[in-house]
């Protein structure tokens, strides 16, 4: 199971969080051409290696978080907040 480092809440069990999805993919202009976002929306690598991802912290202070996890040990290098 994971433990996750909320800034706000302390580590908690991983059963407290949902995954949002990775956190890499940048939003294209709006004036891209359709293709850019069916690649933004549904175009995803399954890296082997560390990944940056988003969190909610659902069970506590519901707030987003970008969580950089390894793929393959699970081991969390960083974890911080969405936004300011
Ligand atoms: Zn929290």
């Amino acid at each position: 199971m994971l433990r996750i480092a909320c800034p706000w809440c302390g580590e908690r069990d991983e059963v407290e969080f949902r995954y949002k999805g990775d956190a890499s993919p940048v939003r294209p202009p709006a004036d891209a051409a359709p293709e850019a976002f069916v690649e933004f929306a549904f175009a995803r690598d399954n890296p082997l290696g560390w990944h940056r991802e988003w969190w909610l912290h659902a069970g506590g202070c519901r707030r987003l978080l970008l969580v950089t996890r390894h793929t393959m040990t699970h081991e969390i290098r960083a974890v911080a907040a969405a936004a300011p």
